[in-house]
Parts: C-alpha cells; structure tokens; sequence
C-alpha cells in the first residue's frame, strides 16, 4: 500500500492511497461517517424561552452546532452507553450556559461551555431572534455519539474516495484542440499546439473530453487499486484525527476476530 497527502487543513484532508481495494477503502470511509465519535448537544434544559420559537424547535438547532473538543479532554470522557448513570453526569457528559436578553439575535457564540476543552467551532451561527425585552435561558448537555445515531454526531461533512483517473491520447489526435475547452475542470491545456493533461486529479471522469473528440483520439479512465480519498470535518475534530480514530476502530474489529479465532 502507499500513501501520499495531497493537502491539509484544519477542516479538509486530501490524499491518494494505492495497492487497496474497493471494500477496504469503503470501509474506513464508512467507518469515519458513522463510528469515529465526537460531542454535541444531546439534552437542553429550558428555563425561559421567551423567543417565538419552540423549545423542540430551538433544541434541535443546538444540536447541530458542531462543538470542538480538545482531544485529550474528549478521550477522557465515557461514551453514555458506557456510563452507569441514568442520563448523564460529569463523566459523560459537558454543561453549557446560554442566558441573553432581547431584542438581538442569539449565536452558537452566546453559549459558555463549563470547561475551555469544549466550545462551539463557529461562534457566529444564528440560532433564535429575541424581540424586545424577550429572554432565553437555558443548559444544553453535551454528550459523545456517533454518526450512526445522528446526523449530529457524525464528524464529517464529506468523506469520500474516488479512483484515480487516467487520460491517454492516441496518434489519430488532429490537435483541434475541442478536449481542452470541452472539460468543465479545466483538467487539460495546450503544450506546443498539442493537449497535455495538467491537472490530472481534478477530472471527474465526466468525458466531455471524449465525447467533443471526433477523432476519438482520446480516452479517459481509471487505475485500479489507487484512489483519492477525501475528509472534510465540520471543525470539531482535525480530519487525521478522524482518520486515526477510524483506524483504531477497524483494528478493534480485526482483533476481536481474531481472539474469537485463536479463543476457538
Ligand atoms: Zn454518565
């Protein structure tokens, strides 16, 4: 297998992996959508709600707010379901305070977490307007989860792979150069009057390339074994960390296969 980053932020990671097949890849990708988790609010505690939205209404906004955690601080706290208490406590779960008053609109920013290890990734989503002297006072509970539970839980906002493409002119290619403005991604360029791909791993292999040809002088598919491999995250957890986590998690379930083996 080899790999190789393409590019790193704090929100999006790009790399090309080879010599892997399609259910590996497709697993780990599965794995960091649905099993990788991470926290968001999981109960609120409205003490006034004075804003003409409801409390379920509003509930569910606080829900999707993506909150960081600093990753010691989330290792250290116990999934729910691994919790022996009956909601949620302090070693599963995180407390934070939102009390404002009208008229203003109210930001994910306004809520202030018990602890600096968490806070809302983007201070300045709009969650509720307050009219005049309206108040809002709530707690929401932070808890860990997974994308498979809720939407809200899931780390990532696209993970996905695609096979490397391939591009290839043949001799029959008469240099009318119709290919190059034919692709909508600009994937290919004039070299000496001739077409050259130059940017081979932004094609989406959509082949208006191939269908603007006459000559049919050029051909454009994919090589097996190697793809791209996208993560973006929402911001609450680096997108190598997401990676990371799927990895331990894949390598749980590879253990457990084989104790069950060298148990039987
Ligand atoms: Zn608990």
């Amino acid at each position: 297998m080899d790999i190789a980053l393409k590019e790193k932020t704090d929100t999006e990671m790009v790399f090309v992996v080879s010599g892997v097949t399609v259910p590996f890849i497709n697993a780990i990708r599965r794995i960091c959508m649905m099993e990788v988790p991470k926290l968001a609010i999981e109960y609120v505690n409205m003490y006034r709600n004075d804003a003409k939205m409801f409390d379920e209404v509003l509930a569910h906004r606080l829900g999707l707010v993506p909150l960081a955690a600093d990753p010691e601080f989330a290792e250290s706290l116990k999934m729910p379901e691994e919790c022996d208490c009956e909601e949620y406590c302090s070693e599963c779960s995180v407390s934070l305070t939102l009390r404002k008053k009208g008229p203003g609109v109210v930001y994910s920013g306004d809520l202030v977490s018990e602890t600096p290890a968490v806070k809302p990734v983007y201070p300045d989503i709009p969650l509720v307007k307050l009219g005049d002297d309206d108040e809002l006072e709530l707690e929401a509970v932070a808890q860990l989860g997974v994308g498979r539970e809720h939407a809200k839980w899931e780390p990532t906002t696209a993970c996905a792979y695609k096979y490397y493409p391939r591009i290839e002119f043949s001799e029959d290619c008469d240099e009318c150069l119709e290919c190059i403005e034919a692709c909508p991604r600009d994937v290919l360029g004039e070299e000496s009057g001739k077409p050259v791909v130059i940017d081979l791993e932004n094609c989406s292999m959509c082949k208006s390339c191939v269908r603007a040809c006459d000559k049919r002088a050029i051909d454009v598919g994919y090589e097996e074994g190697k793809f791209i491999f996208r993560i973006e995250t929402d911001g609450s957890v680096d997108p190598k960390d997401v990676l990371l986590k799927a990895c331990d998690i894949l390598r749980d379930k590879a253990e457990q296969v084989i104790t069950f083996c060298e148990g039987g």
